[in-house]
């Protein structure tokens, strides 16, 4: 008999075989011509356009959204590429209803902002349909920089450093560049092998090698990186995880949430991906919400977000909370793990209730079990790995300005460097200003 979503334990194949599709094809289909031209045409082309300071990258929204009211979607997409060279990427993953669609006046007005998300991803994809690579290099500098990661800020710093003459090296310790592009979103987020498409159509600007399965400290050190290269960027994200500090969290059943998804990314084949009846994630973040969802898209019956603070501090939006509890997860708050229990097979979480007062988070005194064959942590990743003799500040290495660390000739962005949202966009705004900075010095040292 084949598995069905009662089947106990974990398994693969508990839906149909067209469900996978179904499930994992575009959460946002994109527009076509007439309905980006619609859409466009709600844009009052804000004098002081409160959506551009609400864009990390400070895209000139209403200029691309005007070029596309005009039909040139080219332009407009060159519009948006010029200051976010991964605008494909972002136009699905950024959230959007708390950046710039939540600054747009029309969402004040009428409760329904203008789909600037939508309309990125209608021209950034019109030019990567097309293969063009709208950029060109400047003459050669001589000047070499080492980057290590090749996710969005490794990539962004890169591509601008190439523009503008240089010659980049990208190491990365993952089989493939990408970052959590490629390892991390939610698959339904950016379908098929977008990220990968995005990183073949990024690296047309010529100059940046990509040296993938290279490791930062193992095998390669800081040092080496120093002598070869005239300048170093670091972008190598946070690759621990935060332990969850309960008795039982080494029992097989319990890992990273952050593992799961990235072998559910990697997974050709959704059907064959083992997933269990009962799964408990543990967490409120985005992490959370892509693996419960994905979860349940994979067919799972009982799929249970546990938070240990009220709901309004889950950093998951608003808007990711309710894209949850649609999918059918039950989001269950003011709990926090205390243990994980063997039970007949599989496991039992137990959880305190919590009150979150003035004197912080405090157990009530009653606790609860939740029955679970898999359980996945996503409270929270670690930077690891980072090279000795960098200062850090709260756990990450610690910038000044456009990313400079402690260490002449060393930079940093991204979700490694202290400051600023961990969001894909962010980090292609600190890649790209780390490199503006990146060459300002080279070019001031030459002279
Ligand atoms: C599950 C999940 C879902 C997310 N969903 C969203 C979303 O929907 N929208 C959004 O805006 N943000 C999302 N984020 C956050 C976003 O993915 C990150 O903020 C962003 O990827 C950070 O980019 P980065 O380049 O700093 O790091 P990363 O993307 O983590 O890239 C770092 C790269 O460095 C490499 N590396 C690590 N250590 C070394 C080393 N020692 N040597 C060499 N290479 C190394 C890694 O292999 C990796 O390729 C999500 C994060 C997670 C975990
Ligand atoms: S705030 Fe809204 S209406 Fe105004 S320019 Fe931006 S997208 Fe257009």
């Amino acid at each position: 008999m084949s598995n069905s979503q009662l089947t106990p334990g974990v398994v693969p194949g508990r839906l149909p075989a067209d469900a996978y599709a179904k499930n994992f094809g575009d959460h946002e289909p994109p527009l076509d011509m007439h309905e980006a031209r619609v859409a466009a045409d709600r844009c009052y082309f804000c004098h002081d356009a409160p959506c551009i300071t609400a864009c990390p990258t400070s895209i000139d929204i209403p200029l691309f959204i005007r070029q596309i009211a005009t039909g040139t979607p080219e332009a407009a997409a060159k519009t948006i590429l010029s200051q976010n060279i991964l605008g494909g990427m972002c136009a699905r993953v950024c959230p959007t209803e708390t950046l710039c669609e939540e600054a747009c006046v029309r969402e004040a007005a009428e409760g329904k902002p203008v789909e600037i998300g939508r309309l990125q991803r209608y021209a950034t994809d019109t030019v990567m349909a097309a293969g063009v690579h709208p950029f060109t290099r400047a003459a050669p500098t001589g000047r070499s920089v080492a980057v290590v990661g090749a996710g969005p800020a490794g990539l962004a710093a890169a591509h601008r450093l190439a523009m503008l003459g240089h010659d980049v090296v990208i190491y990365d310790a993952r089989p493939k560049a990408g970052g959590l592009n490629e390892y991390g979103i939610a698959q339904y987020k950016a379908v098929g092998d977008f990220a990968q498409a995005e990183v073949e159509w990024l690296l047309k600007i010529g100059g940046i090698t990509v040296k993938t399965g290279m490791a930062l400290g193992q095998g390669i050190t800081l040092a080496e990186l120093q002598k070869a290269h005239d300048a170093v960027f670091l972008g190598m994200g946070l690759a621990g995880v935060n332990a969850l500090r309960a008795a039982g969290e080494d029992l097989p059943g319990v890992r990273p949430a952050v593992d799961f998804i990235a072998e559910l990314r990697q997974a050709k084949d959704k059907s064959a991906l083992p997933i269990g009846r009962d799964v408990v994630v543990i967490g409120g973040g985005m992490t959370a919400v892509d693996a419960a969802v994905q979860s349940r898209l994979l067919g799972a019956l009982n799929v249970t977000i546990v938070y240990r603070r009220g709901q309004e501090k889950m950093s998951a939006s608003g808007y990711e909370q309710d894209h949850a509890t649609s999918a059918g997860v039950r989001i269950i708050c003011n709990a926090s793990p205390v243990a994980v229990h063997p039970a007949g097979g599989a496991l039992e979480v137990e959880f305190a209730y919590t009150v979150d007062g003035p004197d912080g988070l405090k157990p009530t005194g009653e606790t609860f079990r939740l029955r679970a064959d898999q359980v996945f942590k996503a409270i929270g990743q670690t930077l690891s790995g980072a090279p000795e003799g960098l200062e850090l500040a709260g756990g990450k290495i610690a910038v000044t300005g456009a990313g400079r660390t402690s260490v002449p000739g060393i930079w940093a962005g991204g979700d490694c460097a202290a400051g600023g949202e961990d969001l894909t966009v962010t980090a292609v705004a600190e890649g790209r200003d780390a490199a503006l900075d990146i060459h300002a010095t080279l070019m001031a040292a030459r002279s």
